[in-house]
């Protein structure tokens, strides 16, 4: 059933339900598939097909939020990132996720519609999530128990799997969970192996997972960034990804996250945010009334600094907010993490109400809170704080510093524009933006077409108009699109090799 015209054609060939049904004689769908022919440069086998290679692309192909991906190789399938779509939920005032049915949580946006999965004609040998963000493991709790496969991760996102499988109330999820470091390898199936390569990201133990298949490599290639002085952890593993590349059948597929493609130069280091984090830290030491920082509880080397630097300048931190101690609680009890002894976590909200009437008994001057709430969440700690309704007392003058940026998104931006409107009208004084991205800029991106060389090249992680900035980039590599850069949506089919 070739349709692609012996190799030399270029596709894309979009086969409609109806078509699909007319050759196939399957019932109707209404997923789309398309039949590629790849790069006619870069490599690839030539001569004997031996094992068809189709890719689903089910999530976060049209936002960011709520990732999934599923590869099929030959009879073996394996999901990448099973992801919430976090603002989906939070624009329902309310909505508590643990109770909801997954139709319904699909019928809002907010985890992956994988019905499409129907349509692969294989079995789920693995779920594997590539980091502990929840756009790439908030969906877990909600869909793995329909695949009667382990979750495979490394240790601290297998760690944060767990706890959200715990907090689940819907459904019982009992897949076997899976732990594998970065540079491991486990086989799927007779034929496939996947490997973990060690990158860096915006939370600790991310990596990229790596399908090797016998016509070539599937990288999946979302979130990271290239940090070779991370502040927790190795490097991006650069030569392993040069290696892949060089390899007898190279890579037939990359995935890439384009989040900045359209950020020029080079994304910096976390040690850069670190440096900038002590300039401002340092500039207060003098400063005798109140200091509080906010960041993403879920970035543990972030914290770290914080916490470092708080020392330094005479001050004693102490995290508040349920998930700064969920993830920093977590990280220290993994061993990702040294804090001090006597550091403070607190998520309930009797013990962190306690903790700021400590705070203000003691003096304020003595004390760096940690907090929750560097988008302006509502219910998150530093909101509250605006809001005056913690036993913590801002004067004019005081320091918020939000060593994160507002994720450009609408709600995003509106809550944040209010809570440091609240926090201003109590004097508070903001320092805002001490941050890098997680996530790579144009260069970033270069660096890793060059490494891998792929015949195929999916964007994923962005929607339509955030994909153009990755294909123009593409293009002056190369590629072209409908041959080998293929731009989807969620609920399609990629057939590379058929
Ligand atoms: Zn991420």
């Amino acid at each position: 059933m070739s349709l692609t015209d012996g190799g030399t054609g270029y596709g894309p060939y979009l086969l409609t339900a109806a078509d699909r049904q007319r050759r196939d004689h399957e019932p109707a769908d209404s997923v789309a598939v398309f039949v590629v022919a790849g790069h006619p440069e870069r490599g690839g086998r030539l001569g004997v097909i031996t094992m068809e290679i189709e890719i689903a692309t089910i999530g976060g192909y049209e936002e960011v939020g709520r990732q999934m991906t599923a590869v099929r190789a030959g009879d073996d399938v394996v999901v990448f990132d099973m992801g919430l779509n976090l603002s989906k939920v939070l624009i329902h005032d309310n909505v508590e996720t643990e109770r909801m049915h997954s139709l319904d949580l699909i019928d809002m946006g907010a985890i992956p519609d994988d019905r499409v999965m129907s349509d692969l004609e294989g079995d789920v040998k693995a779920i594997v999530p590539t980091h502990g963000h929840l756009d790439h493991i908030g969906a877990i709790s909600k869909l793995a128990h329909r695949y009667d496969a382990p979750v495979v991760a490394t240790p601290f996102t297998i760690e944060l799997v767990k706890q959200q499988i715990q907090g689940e109330e819907k459904f019982g999820v009992q897949n076997d969970l899976i732990k594998m470091e970065a540079g491991e390898t486990m086989s799927i199936g007779d034929r496939n192996e996947l490997e973990f390569v060690n990158v860096t990201h915006s939370i600790i133990d991310a990596i990229n997972p790596v399908l090797h298949t016998p016509e070539g490599a599937i990288v999946y290639g979302l979130d990271k960034r290239m940090d070779h002085t991370p502040v927790i952890g190795d490097p991006i593993d650069m030569e392993r990804f040069r290696e892949i590349g060089r390899e007898d059948n190279g890579v037939l597929c990359y995935i890439e996250d384009c989040t900045n493609a359209g950020k020029k130069g080079r994304t910096p280091s976390e040690s850069v945010a670190r440096r900038h984090l002590k300039d401002v830290m340092y500039s207060m030491e003098e400063y005798d009334g109140g200091i509080v920082a906010t960041t993403f509880s879920s970035h543990i080397a972030r914290v770290k600094s914080l916490v470092e630097f708080a020392d330094d300048i005479g001050r004693k931190p102490v995290l508040l907010g349920r998930s700064m101690e969920k993830y920093s609680g977590t990280a220290e009890r993994l061993d990702f993490v040294e804090f001090p002894e006597d550091l403070g976590m607190y998520g309930h909200r009797k013990s962190v109400d306690r903790t700021f009437k400590r705070v203000m008994n003691e003096g304020k001057e003595n004390f760096l809170p940690i907090v929750t709430g560097h988008q302006g969440e509502p219910r998150a700690m530093l909101t509250r704080m605006g809001r005056g309704e913690t036993p913590y007392e801002l004067d004019n003058g005081d320091k918020v510093i939000f060593s994160a940026r507002v994720i450009p998104e609408p709600t995003n931006e509106g809550q944040r524009y209010q809570s440091e409107k609240l926090l201003g009208m109590q004097g508070a004084r903001i320092y805002d933006d001490i941050h890098v991205s997680g996530h790579l800029n144009q260069e970033g991106h270069y660096e890793m077409l060059d490494a891998l060389q792929p015949q195929n090249v999916i964007p994923a992680h962005q929607d339509m108009s955030g994909y153009a900035d990755y294909v123009n980039l593409a293009e002056n590599k190369g590629y072209a699109l409908g041959r080998d850069l293929h731009v989807t949506r969620n609920g399609n089919m990629i057939q590379l090799v058929e």
